[in-house]
């Protein structure tokens, strides 16, 4: 609980005159009642101004793809011809209120009397002209059509008259899926991708009035693919820097030529194709988001492998760090994901609803995707209302959900070429490494309610980077030299740094380097190679721990000299004053031998730097994917403390109150929206979820730039006004509760 001096010192520190307490709570509500957040009481902080309003865009130059607010999908089997009522399938999304349905094309199975060779027509057609009637009787209700393909697997026939169409093993055998034995794997780099595509682009071009073209299962997501076919054998191998690049080439330069056959028919068409995987995408998201019309999330749902509840939040920060504003989709399942997982079944819709919330938090527009019609329209409908119901209550505030700028004043340096390249240290070779050090940084962010941003590593440009008061590098492996002299340039210009383990000790080629390309920025020297754990991992030892004025990282660490470390580090050189150093790991069993042969060294756990208005932090070990793998206390406080250090404790928006939350902030044009999506839930890490556990209070508080004036700060869940108070440009008003997911509308004039 946070005691009343305490509370008064956190919630109303602005920055600005003292601000009444009476005026921001009722007169009901006592602070006390407020507990802390589980980790940290949101300590004071100094309330910055947000930046100046973005100028109005001019909606008539808009892409027709950046207004569109709600997308639906019935991803039609082999049977729907035969069975799927056409006109109800159009009422259904028309009712939901979508701009735009997915209408399956194929490539595996055509759904229209297709004339191109080898594009099998599928066994319930009969002649029929199924697409033509989907795209018709969605035309009728106003709807637009994207022409959904999948160029990723074909039949026997096609594979026995073109064998050099298939991915294949090493032994030279075509690889097949696993699922149905029949259908070959098509090669990326084979001319399937140049002439039968777009060979099939060209007819839906010449047949019908589609809007624009997507493919599905093309390109890979989070991984690259693993071919021995006549021309991949000639590329560099795969999974290295030299492949990558090879990969992003061909798929750029596909997608620019299929983008150029869908504009054959009309300017405003496009291609676009699957992508998502977060900060692990196969596809160099700074290439790819100069070039695309329309970010297609494919990022359906949790995963036993990824059970976080953020998974889609993380996702719509990872397309906000590379779109510019371009229009992106997050596709929800409807159905059942996870393994095994049931196709054509509902999940909760507690769990379809949070993605959906999660969604528009983000910034994305909510998807609605459900696979097969059967019955007329379907054996299972429980699915139906709950999107629709969603769909119908976001349109009624379309307007607070376009999102124009990210309120954020930390940049999280994604890193994709480590995400996705670097193998973790040699003392911890496995695959999840770097999606445990995220999900660690993430966690760790929320629970201290940092307002951040994803910052994309090839786009660290100085323009880019001013907004940020401090970049957080966790663990980034992988910078090249002019990424080093860019974040040194940062640097330079006044910004803060935190870094750990093993980032700047890898170029782009994943080349090792003698010492961090960082190294000379912050004062460390690499002293040895990583040293995983043997037992128990390493302590940080607290220097001075009876000092009268403590370090602000260490600020809450009471009654203990020491600290946890982490699983890994990286060994330092001796610092001057250091003010955590290392206590080498040791045996943890027997107890008898679990103390330290060696309790305190000259070896820093942690290093401090201060350069002008800079502050800069370096973690030796792998402490945000430690923190992950143990939740230990000592990890989250000291990742916490460091990050208000390094951010002088600067806060562009302060969100305080009882339980775990994820909070976006976006500039919107009516003002601006601050989304609380309330993660505090049995499920949050297993599962789906199957209640809502509702919070109380939040206490919003925000610096307006200068001059604006606020009209109405309303709810958009509960959909009612709140009572606000505005003084000297501080606005403060208290969410009363939140259930699942609370949007609260500021309109400013
Ligand atoms: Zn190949």
């Amino acid at each position: 609980m946070l005691s009343r001096r305490k509370f008064l010192k956190t919630g109303l520190t602005t920055g600005a005159a003292a601000i009444p307490l009476a005026s921001v709570l009722g007169a009901a509500q006592q602070p006390e009642q407020h507990a802390a957040t589980p980790a940290s009481s949101i300590p004071a902080y100094q309330l910055i101004a947000l930046p100046a309003r973005l100028a109005k865009s001019d909606a008539a130059t808009e892409p027709w793809q950046n207004r569109v607010r709600r997308v639906g999908q019935t991803n039609m089997t082999e049977h729907d011809p035969a069975v799927m009522n056409v006109n109800e399938w159009a009422d259904y999304w028309h009712s939901s209120k979508v701009d735009v349905v997915f209408v399956s094309v194929t490539g595996i199975l055509a759904f229209y009397p297709s004339k191109v060779p080898f594009h099998r027509h599928g066994k319930f057609l009969n002649g029929r002209d199924f697409f033509g009637e989907c795209v018709a009787a969605a035309k009728k209700r106003g709807m637009r059509v994207v022409a959904r393909m999948s160029p990723d697997l074909n039949w026997g026939d096609a594979l026995a008259a073109h064998p050099e169409w298939a991915m294949r093993l090493g032994d030279g055998s075509a690889q097949f899926s696993t699922e149905e034995p029949r259908l070959f794997k098509t090669c990326m780099f084979s001319t399937y991708m140049d002439d039968y595509v777009t060979a099939v682009m060209r007819e839906i071009n010449s047949l019908y009035d589609v809007d624009c073209f997507y493919t599905n299962g093309w390109p890979p997501i989070g991984m690259l693919p693993d071919c021995y076919c006549a021309v991949c054998s000639k590329l560099p191998a795969t999974g290295t820097p030299a492949y990558w690049r090879a990969f992003n080439d061909r798929v750029l330069d596909l997608w620019k030529r299929y983008d150029a056959i869908a504009k054959e028919k009309k300017a405003g068409s496009f291609f676009f194709a699957n992508s998502g995987g977060g900060v692990h995408a196969s596809v160099n998201l700074d290439r790819l988001g100069k070039t695309i019309a329309w970010f297609q999330a494919d990022n359906q749902g949790r995963s036993y492998e990824d059970p976080a509840v953020w998974g889609c939040s993380l996702q719509g920060r990872a397309c906000s760090a590379v779109l510019d504003g371009r229009f992106a989709a997050n596709v929800t399942a409807a159905y059942s994901t996870g393994t095994p997982g049931w196709r054509n079944l509902s999940k909760t819709p507690e769990e379809t609803r949070m993605w959906f919330n999660e969604t528009l938090a983000s910034g994305m527009a909510p998807y609605n995707h459900f696979v097969g019609a059967e019955k007329g329209f379907c054996e299972d409908r429980r699915w139906q209302k709950v999107g629709e119901d969603y769909f119908q209550w976001t349109a009624r505030h379309d307007a607070h959900f376009a999102a124009r700028q990210s309120v954020a004043n930390i940049g999280v340096v994604m890193g994709q070429s480590t995400q996705l390249l670097y193998p973790g240290p040699a003392t911890a070779r496995v695959r999840t490494y770097m999606r445990e050090t995220t999900d660690g940084l993430y966690d760790a962010l929320l629970r201290g309610r940092f307002a951040f941003d994803y910052v994309h590593e090839d786009r660290l440009e100085p323009e880019r980077l001013k907004k940020y008061r401090a970049l957080l590098l966790p663990n980034i492996a992988m910078l090249s030299d002019r990424q080093c002299e860019q974040l040194r340039a940062y640097v330079r210009g006044g910004g803060s740094l935190m870094a750990s383990f093993e980032t700047s000790l890898y170029d782009e080629n994943l080349s090792p380097r003698a010492d961090f390309g960082l190294g000379s920025l912050f004062g460390v020297s690499r002293a040895g190679n990583a040293v995983g754990t043997n037992g128990n991992p390493y302590y940080a030892r607290i220097e001075a721990p009876q000092a009268a004025h403590p370090h602000q990282i260490l600020d809450g660490f009471r009654d203990t000299n020491w600290l946890a470390g982490a699983q890994n580090r990286v060994p330092l050189k001796p610092v001057a004053d250091p003010v955590l150093t290392v206590v080498p790991g040791f045996v943890r069993y027997p107890p008898e031998l679990a103390y330290p042969p060696v309790s305190q060294t000259s070896e820093p756990a942690v290093v401090l730097r201060e350069e002008g208005a800079s502050r800069l932090a370096w973690l030796a070990g792998d402490v945000e994917r430690t923190y992950w793998l143990t939740g230990h206390g000592d990890l989250l406080r000291l990742i916490e403390n460091t990050i208000r250090w390094v951010t002088r404790d600067e806060r562009m928006l302060s969100v305080a109150g009882p339980g775990f939350i994820e909070v976006f902030c976006w500039e919107t044009a009516p003002g601006y929206a601050v989304h609380l999506l309330n993660y505090s839930n049995a499920n949050a890490f297993h599962g789906w979820m199957q209640t809502v556990e509702p919070l109380g209070p939040q206490h919003v508080s925000m610096k307006l730039p200068g001059g604006a004036r606020v009209r109405q700060v309303e709810l958009l869940r509960a959909e009612r006004d709140l009572p606000f108070h505005l003084e000297e440009g501080v606005l403060q008003f208290t969410v009363p509760a939140v259930g699942d997911y609370e949007v609260a509308a500021v309109t400013v004039v």
